[in-house]
């Protein structure tokens, strides 16, 4: 015996307000019958299928399906049953709006692996229910007569042993209601079909007995015809569990679901990549100037006792560089670090020379040069370069007037040691040996500045130009670029000049190498050692941040400063936590459309990790666009004309990309966690009441 059902009962609790569904139900059904369940309204026919179909729980009595109870099962062994026994046409048709006919009958079929082979069956099955002009139209296209007919075909797709139809002619005309009845007459003979009907009379000639309910019980059970034996092997489920088979079908229903709606799609599409913009803005904004003070590049010099002192404002004024240096017991200080340690090319100019590159250091503890002094730390290796280096400097008229020599076997470089005058008095200077000048569309490399006192202003004269023709073009130079020169000469050739010197009169020559007042951004302390140096931390005013120039970061006194960051982090984290909160809360709303398609799932046989799954390829889907988006769009806000947004960074792009994943992801997790307690009665209510 296929089902035994032996006093069952149903009570429903709403409110506290107990009604009778079923009571005292003993019915046995085997494959090969067409039962006719009848009965007024209330008397409990849509209980009873329900119960049946698995779509609702008994509290009385006993199920025993093939021969074992069923009262024990637990909610996936109730999934099992339904997904493997029953195939169910609902009253209000529970067809997908947005996939085609067959499609819809398609989802039936996920047992067949052969797509071609589903196809056949499909439009087979529709061709049955005269619906073969309709395959391509979309469910919502459809009139009711042709739903009905879509989840009949869609019913015997599935291909179970129970087949349970409530009012399944309802919304047919008599030809069509006919055709239905005779294809369900046809499908009994080695399956049970239950049909919930308030016609009795139109059924009684296809079916084989008619069963009456009253008030909850049975009231008659009339045989109208014996049935003939069942078949061998009939009832029997075909395709067992196929891992390889369910990932492709969860793949297909993914792209399935991904293209059906293409207007929730675009929409989470959309707003996937706003939230992706979004972060990279956050990120590319905040995320750099909160990081700023923590990554100053350091000496790569590493001189005791130097302490490279900034601030969370950015800039030190030169009153506050007094007040921090006595606070620290200093014994130096420079106001700008860019200018205690910098880098000349030096050219090569024929004989001995090689280019260098020599590293100028300001470092009064070690050697302590004088005002128009200088040290020269040069590796053994390099000695015979040393007259033509230290004539670099001497000739340059950069306040450079006598240059002691070290050769020593540790450097690995050449060193220039300056005095604290000749430093502040001439650092532009001497930093502008070999420094850039732009002629027209030409980089060339200037060696060194003179006076010629017979320029007017604004003009300059090249000597040992390579560039012909210039006469009346204008230069602007690298030292201080903004203004441009016009160059009145070019013929003063001298071979003896490796690169370009330029003539200006005093008064350019002076405003070329003036600093400026521009505000600095970080200064340096010099102590005697290093130990005094990091002493001197602990003692800096509040909000400046101290870094021995030796490489480890240290922070003193600096509190406002720190707590202003941290406090700027936890923000930041703040927001974005809320943010990704925000868009869950509005991706999970607009993913509830698929609630009652989910559920129409569980009743076609698609197991739930199978349509579970879906949703994680779909969401995978409908993140591609913003994981190839979004560096367009970071190119896009990198080349807008003054715009100070970077390009968007791997770090960043790997970072958004995957927290955008994951809250996609997890978006789907939470939809299907929270259907997986769903009972498929209630998220079909509508449909079979
Ligand atoms: P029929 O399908 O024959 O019209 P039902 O099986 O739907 O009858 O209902 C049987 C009884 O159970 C009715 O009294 C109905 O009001 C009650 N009932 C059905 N579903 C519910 C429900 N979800 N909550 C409370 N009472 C219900």
């Amino acid at each position: 015996m296929l089902l035994k059902l032996q006093n069952i009962g149903k009570i429903y609790d709403s409110n506290n307000i107990l009604t009778i569904g079923v009571r005292n139900v003993s019915l046995q059904f085997d494959l090969n019958e067409f039962v006719i369940i009848e009965g007024e309204s209330g008397a409990g026919k849509s209980t009873l299928l329900n119960i049946i179909g698995a779509n609702d729980t008994y509290e009385e009595g006993e199920l025993y399906f093939n021969g074992a109870e069923t009262s024990h099962y637990s909610a996936s062994e109730w999934e099992r049953y339904r997904e493997r026994n029953i195939s169910t046409v609902f009253q209000d048709f529970n067809i997908i709006e947005s996939l085609t006919v067959l499609e819809n009958v398609e989802l039936a079929l996920f047992r067949i692996d052969d797509v071609k082979e589903r196809k056949r069956v499909a439009r087979e099955l529709l061709a049955k229910v005269g619906l073969t002009a309709q395959t391509k139209q979309r469910g919502s296209e459809l009139s009711g007569g042709e739903k009905q007919r879509t989840v009949i075909a869609r019913a015997l797709a599935k291909n179970s042993p129970i087949i349970l139809a409530d009012e399944p002619t309802g919304n047919l005309d008599v030809k069509n209601s006919e055709e239905i009845a005779k294809l369900l007459k046809d499908v009994s003979k080695d399956k049970l079909v239950v049909v919930v009907t308030h016609n009795a009379a139109f059924f009684t000639p296809y079916a084989t007995r008619r069963v009456k309910l009253y008030d909850g019980k049975v009231s008659e059970d009339t045989t109208i015809e014996k049935p003939a034996p069942a078949a061998a092997g009939a009832g029997e489920r075909e395709a067992p569990a196929d891992k390889k088979r369910d990932l492709k079908n969860a793949a297909r229903l993914g792209i399935l679901n991904y293209k059906s709606r293409p207007r929730f799609t675009a929409m989470v599409s959309f707003a996937l990549l706003i939230c992706a913009v979004t972060l990279f803005i956050v990120l590319d904004v905040f995320g750099q100037s909160l990081i700023k003070p923590l990554k100053t590049t350091l000496d790569k010099v590493g001189i005791a006792g130097k302490v490279i002192v900034s601030n969370a404002g950015g800039t030190i004024a030169e009153g506050a560089l007094n007040e921090i240096s006595s606070a620290a017991g200093a014994g130096y200080t420079l106001a700008d670090r860019e200018l205690s340690e910098f880098e000349i090319a030096v050219p090569k100019t024929g004989g001995m020379l090689r280019a260098y590159t020599v590293t100028c250091v300001y470092a009064p503890y070690r050697y302590a040069p004088e005002a128009s002094e200088a040290v020269l730390v040069m590796p053994v290796s390099a000695s015979r370069d040393e007259a033509a280096l230290k004539s670099v400097f001497l000739n340059a008229g950069v306040g450079v007037e006598s240059v002691k020599t070290e050769k020593s076997l540790t450097a690995d470089g050449v060193y220039l040691y300056l005095g604290y005058d000749a430093l502040t008095d001439n650092g532009i200077k001497i930093r502008a040996i070999n420094s850039a000048m732009r002629l027209g569309e030409d980089d060339a490399t200037v060696y060194t500045f003179e006076i010629g006192e017979g320029l007017e202003a604004g003009q300059v004269n090249l000597i040992n130009s390579n560039y012909w023709d210039v006469k009346n073009k204008a230069v602007v130079f690298g030292v201080n670029a903004d203004k441009a020169y016009s160059v009145r000469d070019n013929n003063g050739t001298s071979d003896k000049t490796g690169g370009v010197v330029v003539q200006m009169n005093a008064e350019d020559y002076a405003a070329v190498f003036t600093a400026g007042a521009r505000p600095v951004n970080q200064s340096c302390l010099y102590f005697p050692s290093d130990a005094e140096a990091r002493a001197a931390i602990e003692k800096l005013p509040d909000g400046y941040i101290g870094m021995l120039s030796a490489s480890k970061i240290y922070v003193s006194g600096a509190g406002d400063a720190f707590t202003a960051n941290v406090l700027w982090y936890l923000a930041m984290i703040a927001g974005c936590i809320c943010f990704a909160v925000l868009i869950n809360v509005i991706f999970i709303r607009s993913i509830r459309i698929y609630n009652t398609d989910f559920a129409v799932y569980r009743t076609l046989g698609i197991s739930r990790k199978i349509s579970a799954r879906s949703l994680y390829m779909q969401m995978a889907l409908v993140f591609l666009p913003t994981l190839v988006l979004l560096p367009v769009v970071s190119l896009i806000a990198a080349v807008i004309p003054g715009s100070a947004m970077a390009f968007i960074g791997g770090g960043s792009y790997v970072f958004i990309e995957l927290a955008l994943l994951f809250i996609i992801e997890f978006v789907a997790f939470g939809f299907n966690k929270s259907i997986r307690g769903q009972s498929v009665r209630k998220v079909l209510r509508r449909g079979l009441k």
